[in-house]
């Protein structure tokens, strides 16, 4: 590739593998760098060693990694919440174990793990999350450990309206079955006109309350006297949202786990991004999202680790590990795990190895030049493999 002026003195990173995503992998390859840590080129070591100062790698050179859906505030009560029998009985043990122990409320307990959880994301390579918050307390310390974020200012509000967002965060609903139509609709109102995000079809129960107001939703609902207003509504959750006229382009559906064909191809029609969070899924219900149909439909997928409460961990190559497994296709998958969730969340500098993005690299440690697939690699060994973070 042509290489395009940059400011100060360079780097040429060189590697057995450079994957740019948004181009073919390249077998010893580099990467030029200038001291802001914009891409100046891309391509074969032997056409630009002499660009800079070089440093080689031992590894697969690729883009740092977007997280478009997180809970930092959460990262306290990593693995203190078992699951596997659905998301009512994890959300009631959820809500007891904060009842049970008000000292998890502490707020310095708090910002410790969020700190440490932050830090942890950042050495791993991941550079810009969208962090959906509550309390509000935590987003400092995303940009604090480097990181681009979207600040998701998430609402419960099953009657009236939800309080206003902070400055700097966009307000957003966590479910059609904790906010009423008000609210819904003020929320999306004070985003722009749509929801910025919301979770979807999570459980197989958001959809038996949304339709017959029934299942095991429906029953936690009513120990906590929290029905939202207008609320049941005979539709499934999409096609609920979008007789609402709330979703569109832009829109975060997170997780999508329970949808049938035909609310993955209303959320396509409608520009929306799929976030799947397959190991938050597997541990809340033991269930996959159906990654071969949201595919055929044509949605754009970014992913997401959802929070330490649900997840081993915020590294969303754990979310490909998972997904490649199960026989996704690694290369889309990558493209998930850095473009397409740098678009999702409005970062069009990041997600690609291109000349005049800024999008941090990330070496995943190898011990084989010989390596014949580094996105199979990538997709199966990155979560585990020695990571460093080159810029
Ligand atoms: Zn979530």
């Amino acid at each position: 590739m042509t290489p395009v002026s940059g400011a100060g003195r360079a780097t040429v990173h060189l590697a057995p593998w450079v994957v740019p995503i948004a181009a073919a992998p390249i077998r010893d390859g580099a990467v030029v760098l200038d001291n802001r840590g914009v891409v100046t080129a891309v391509g074969r070591a032997t056409h630009l060693r002499t660009l800079g100062e070089v440093r080689e790698h031992q590894a697969v050179l690729l883009p740092g990694l977007v997280n478009a859906h997180a809970h930092l505030e959460l990262s306290h009560l990593a693995g203190r919440v078992p699951g596997g029998d659905g998301l009512a009985a994890w959300i009631r043990r959820l809500l007891a174990l904060r009842d049970s122990e008000p000292e998890l409320n502490n707020l310095s307990q708090v910002i410790d793990s969020a700190r440490a959880a932050a830090l942890a994301m950042a050495a791993r390579g991941t550079v810009a999350v969208a962090d959906v918050t509550n309390g509000g307390q935590v987003a400092g310390l995303l940009l604090e450990a480097g990181l681009d974020v979207l600040v998701l200012d998430e609402r419960i509000a099953p009657r009236g309206l939800p309080a206003p967002s902070r400055p700097g965060a966009i307000p957003t609903a966590h479910a059609t079955y904790t906010c009423g139509v008000p609210s819904l609709r003020a929320l999306a109102a004070a985003a722009g006109g749509r929801l910025a995000s919301i979770h979807v079809e999570e459980d197989p129960a958001e959809a038996a309350y949304l339709l017959e107001g029934r299942g095991p939703l429906a029953d936690l609902l009513d120990e906590r006297n929290a029905r939202p207003e207008g609320t049941p509504c005979g539709l499934r959750p999409v096609a609920w949202l979008d007789a609402l006229q709330l979703i569109g382009p832009g829109t975060l559906l997170v997780h999508l786990t329970c949808a049938d064909d035909a609310s993955l191809a209303l959320a396509a029609r409608l520009g929306a991004t799929a976030v799947l969070c397959p190991r938050s899924n597997l541990h809340i219900s033991d269930r996959l999202p159906p990654v071969a149909r949201i595919r055929a439909a044509g949605l754009r997928v970014a992913l997401g680790t959802d929070s330490l409460a649900s997840s081993p961990s915020l590294d969303v190559l754990g979310e490909v590990a998972t997904l490649a497994k199960a026989g996704a296709d690694p290369a889309w998958l990558l493209n998930a795990a850095t473009l397409d969730g740098a678009h999702a969340l409005g970062f069009r500098h990041l997600g690609a190895l291109q000349p005049g993005l800024r999008p941090g690299l990330l070496a995943l440690g190898i011990n084989e030049r010989s390596l014949e697939n580094p996105v199979a690699f990538i997709a199966h060994e990155g979560a585990s493999a020695p990571a460093t973070r080159l810029a």
